[in-house]
């Protein structure tokens, strides 16, 4: 290729836009992690530190001076230091006065200190404009470039040229920086890193607890059951048939508990006669946990799909099926086809087959990658009007399943209903209470609270 060509002209690095000098306080691993990062993308770093000697970690273009050297290099201090050590700051206000002190701290704890970190700088040395970023970012993710994870960078300041000065370092790095607005809400991204899947918590402890509750009713009724009053030993079912029975049961509670708050808020509203007033705080977290309860129940789903997958080979099922061919060979019998037990076994069949997919349709739509592409209509259509859809037919599908079992006396052992017919109750009351605000005089007025109309004083602003 021609050396001089006008695409590597274009290429060729600009030797006059030189980075400014930045300083890290502390040579500990994210100072290093971080410098190191750094270099990388052109800025010339120099390390505060308490001792000016240079191990062989410290990247070797990097200059190591102590602290108050160091700061008089550059406009911008990143402060890689745990908190508790900050007083050694107090000492150098003067000459951090007018700087751009990055604090990049986390805590133990969630909420450990009455005031963040970046907050608790800003009242160490008042002169100087303290930014919170980084702190979401690993040492280790810097140091092996798996950025995947953590490309966003939150940051916040209360000054704005201070701010865009650590966001533009942020994008030189190759990362993602999110403003988050002033100091105030250095406290949030404080608590971010420290935070454990918080909206996973109750999707994940509620479906544990169904699934402990349906396990032991099934296990009574599929296995205790038949074994004290037919001694027959049916335990395997705890491999296949048990599981198989708790994921659609669970799949279908958890997908209904999705649209549950919905109707519960607009009955809400329709009795309060406004949107200004808050909801219950149950109903607000319920509703912020949606997505991750449908993700669940998602995953039962198809958890159930695979279960089903197997029935064919299992021993049991093949064994049920030979007995009953040589039972009719030994009676000389055939079995004639029953038409309407083949029409409700394909069409249970079919309500499922659709309803699974509608709610993979659902769970994939809910990526954020493929809701970023969408316009906020067609969010709502597809997680409102394809979420009931998928809600009535899978719920039609078990209804299906049911047929006329719920009529017949021997169903209900030991006086209990089969746990399939308790997995309706809840997809039953959501979709009749929806079906029911659907109707124009409920429906009207709902709509009109939901764009701001005020219907009843007692609740109004
Ligand atoms: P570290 O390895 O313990 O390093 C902290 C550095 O602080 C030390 O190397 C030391 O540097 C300096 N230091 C220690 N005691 C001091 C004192 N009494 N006075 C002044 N300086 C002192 O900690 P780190 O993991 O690098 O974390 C540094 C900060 O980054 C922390 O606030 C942490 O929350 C935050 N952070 C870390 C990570 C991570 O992945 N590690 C991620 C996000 C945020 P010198 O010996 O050079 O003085």
């Amino acid at each position: 290729m021609n050396k001089n060509s006008s695409n590597i002209m274009a290429l060729a690095p600009n030797t006059s836009n030189k980075r400014e000098t930045v300083c890290i306080f502390g040579t500990g691993d994210f100072g290093r992690a971080l410098g190191h990062k750094m270099i990388q993308s052109g800025y010339p770093i120099v390390f505060g530190s308490r001792s000016t000697q240079k191990s062989s970690l410290i990247p070797n273009d990097a200059e190591v001076l102590s602290h108050a050297e160091a700061a008089q290099k550059a406009a911008i201090i990143i402060i890689a230091i745990q908190r508790q050590h900050y007083n050694f700051l107090t000492p150098l206000a003067e000459i951090l006065h007018g700087k751009v002190l990055v604090d990049i701290s986390n805590n133990l704890k969630i909420n450990q200190y009455p005031e963040s970190n970046a907050e608790y700088l800003a009242q160490l040395v008042p002169g100087a404009k303290v930014v919170k970023a980084f702190n979401t970012v690993s040492a280790w993710a810097l140091q092996s470039g798996t950025l995947d994870a953590s490309r966003q960078v939150f940051v916040c300041g209360d000054d704005m040229e201070a701010k865009q000065m650590v966001m533009d370092i942020v994008r030189a790095l190759g990362l993602t920086p999110l403003d988050q607005g002033s100091l105030l809400a250095a406290q949030e991204i404080e608590n971010y890193p420290l935070q454990l899947f918080p909206m996973w918590k109750f999707p994940i402890l509620l479906s544990l607890g169904l699934t402990a509750f349906f396990f032991f009713y099934c296990l009574t009724l599929d296995i205790i059951y038949p074994y004290v009053y037919e001694n027959k030993d049916f335990s395997f079912f705890i491999a296949i048939s048990i599981p198989n029975r708790i994921c659609p049961i669970l799949a279908l509670i958890l997908l209904a508990l999705v649209y549950l708050p919905g109707v519960l808020a607009a009955i809400i509203q329709l009795y309060r006669g406004t949107k200004y007033h808050r909801f219950p705080d149950w109903l607000d977290k319920w509703m912020l946990c949606r997505k991750q309860l449908g993700l669940v129940a998602l995953a039962f789903a198809s958890l159930h799909v695979l279960y089903t997958l197997v029935i064919p080979i299992r021993s049991f099922v093949r064994w049920r099926i030979s007995s009953s061919t040589v039972s009719q060979a030994l009676n000389n019998k055939t079995e004639p086809l029953n038409n309407t037990y083949a029409w409700l076994s394909d069409s249970y069949l079919a309500l499922g087959i659709l309803g699974f997919f509608l709610f993979v349709l659902l769970g994939i739509t809910s990526l954020p990658s493929v809701s970023n592409n969408v316009n906020w209509r067609e969010f709502r259509f597809v997680q409102s009007k394809l979420g009931y859809l998928t809600l009535v037919l899978c719920t039609a599908h078990t209804l299906v399943y049911g047929g006329n079992r719920f009529l017949n006396p021997s169903s209900y052992r030991w006086y209990l209903p089969n746990a399939y017919m308790l997995s309706l109750i809840v997809p039953c009351i959501v979709l009749v209470v929806k079906f029911v605000l659907v109707f124009p005089c409920l429906d009207k007025p709902l709509t009109q609270i939901r764009q701001g109309w005020e219907r009843n004083p007692k609740y109004s602003k």
